[in-house]
């Protein structure tokens, strides 16, 4: 067992955080020329395998980008993690060969941006109680419903959108269909204005008698639950190395301010070096959680637990640093334009999406009592 990256993870690691400091801007609009320089690097797809486009990069690769990324703009990192895990590995685990010749190739060269529609008002956390019907019609379903909080919203081109083709079959009955921007009857609200993340447009998507073909089913009809759940255990690990990125640039933040106060003769309070300490120690422990995560994915075992941890471990841990470090930074970090607020707001979204973390301890806890 290793317990430091590879010098091939370490290379890879700088190359991305290079990349993240001098390609990424972290302004205030969609972040699309983020999206651009990322696609062009082959970093829409780095762990699709290279026959689909994608880059054959293993996950721990993959978190590692994230991380990164999100140091420098969480939005565009929440935005490619979703992309990448829950809105282009679909398509690779499920997909026919003809679906995969439609979209993946697309997906993975970042030509097509996915996404992944699950929420709803009264099914969020109780995903399997969803009320989107998908009725069987001649050559495929009419699909209606409403889903809400839709990471890229309006801007994906593909979206893996899951419901129902009979309530009474609760989980069972649930389908993943595979449905374009274009589509008739395919409509996409306007972006939510949140509290962090306002770079990510996260919208309601609508689906008013919208037509889709068999051929655009994903998976076997009732498979749907199945397939959304053990998607989301590999898009867990992309939020948690998110939260990694966010829990490390406070921390960075943090120190560079204490250096300057002890330059100019102020020597830090013992409390605010303790604290400093204590969440940099954490965030080496939430990172090894994490790329334990990654290594049993990429080993192809069962990581629902490894990544349920990872993913409230570390995201938990983002929003305390930036809690804490606002502590420590005093009035200075209580202007909304310090960088630290702004950690605050994004990582405080990084606890819910994917699962909140309350419910990751009931995943940990039921592979516990019940494994
Ligand atoms: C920025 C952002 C981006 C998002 N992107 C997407 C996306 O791309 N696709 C998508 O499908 N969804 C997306 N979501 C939605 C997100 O996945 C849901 O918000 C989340 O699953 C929680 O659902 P809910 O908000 O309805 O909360 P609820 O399920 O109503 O939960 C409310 C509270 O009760 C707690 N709770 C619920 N059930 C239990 C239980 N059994 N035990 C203990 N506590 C419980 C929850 O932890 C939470 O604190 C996004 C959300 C945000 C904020």
């Amino acid at each position: 067992m290793k317990f430091v990256l590879s010098d091939y993870h370490l290379a890879k690691k700088e190359e991305f955080r290079q990349f993240a400091e001098e390609e990424i801007d972290s302004g205030e609009s969609y972040p699309r020329k983020n999206l651009q320089k990322a696609a062009k690097k082959g970093y829409m797809g780095l762990p699709v395998p290279k026959e689909w486009g994608g880059q054959g990069e293993d996950f721990l690769t993959y978190t590692l980008f994230i991380e990164e990324l999100s140091r420098v703009c969480a939005s565009t990192g929440v935005i490619i993690a979703v992309h990448t895990s829950v809105g282009t590995f679909p398509l690779l685990y499920y997909g026919t060969l003809q679906q995969k010749k439609s979209y993946l190739s697309g997906l993975a060269r970042g030509e097509l941006i996915g996404a992944f529609a699950l929420t709803e008002e009264r099914a969020g956390s109780d995903a399997a109680s969803l009320n989107t019907t998908a009725k069987a019609v001649s050559s495929g379903y009419l699909l209606n419903g409403c889903k809400l909080f839709i990471t890229s919203g309006g801007e994906a081109d593909l979206y893996t959108v899951f419901a129902t083709v009979d309530r009474n079959r609760g989980h069972k009955g649930i389908c993943a269909f595979l449905v374009e921007k274009g589509m008739q009857g395919f409509v996409a609200g306007k972006p939510e204005k949140k509290m962090g993340l306002n770079r990510s447009s996260t919208t309601e998507i609508r689906m008013e008698d919208l037509h889709i073909p068999v051929s655009n089913r994903l998976g076997e009809e009732g498979e749907g639950f199945s397939i959304a759940m053990s998607l989301l255990d590999g898009g867990r690990i992309g939020i948690a190395a998110q939260g990694l990125g966010l829990a490390r640039a406070g921390i960075e933040y943090t120190t560079a301010y204490l250096k300057k106060q002890q330059s100019a003769g102020n020597e830090p309070a013992e409390s605010a070096a303790f604290t400093l300490a204590a969440l940099a120690t954490r965030l080496e422990a939430a990172r090894l959680l994490v790329y334990r995560a990654a290594a049993v994915k990429e080993s192809g075992g069962n990581c629902s637990k490894e990544a349920s941890m990872a993913k409230y471990y570390s995201t938990d841990l983002a929003v305390e640093v930036a809690a804490r470090c606002i502590d420590i930074c005093g009035l200075s970090a209580a202007r909304s334009t310090n960088p630290l607020t702004g950690y605050f707001c994004d990582a405080k979204a990084t606890q819910i999406y994917e699962g909140t973390n309350q419910i990751q301890r009931i995943v940990v806890s039921r592979n516990l009592l019940e494994g």
